[in-house]
């Protein structure tokens, strides 16, 4: 017999996201889709300014992070980015 797991909705994941977006990011660890370069979010060549943010690879120049501020609603658009790690307080 096996168990059945039935999932819960995306409101229980409002805790955990929320110590991330309240964190400072820039410690975070990135790590590239492309290459695999491991490094802090600080170390990532940032284009833009204003609105449109772009972070890109200092190795392979891939794009890592796109963010759009339009005022209302902020857009992080993290396809170039294989994982994004980001060290939390402890509660
Ligand atoms: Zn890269």
């Amino acid at each position: 017999m096996t168990d059945v797991v039935h999932p819960l909705d995306g409101n229980a994941a409002a805790g955990p996201l929320s110590r991330l977006f309240a964190s400072d990011v820039t410690g975070a660890v990135v790590v590239c889709g492309e290459c695999g370069r491991e490094g802090a979010l600080a170390t990532l060549a940032l284009y833009g300014r204003g609105t449109g943010l772009v972070l890109r690879c200092p190795t392979c120049e891939t794009v890592n992070l796109r963010l759009l501020d339009t005022g209302r609603t902020i857009h992080l658009d993290l396809r170039g980015c294989l994982r994004m790690s980001v060290r939390v307080a402890l509660d």
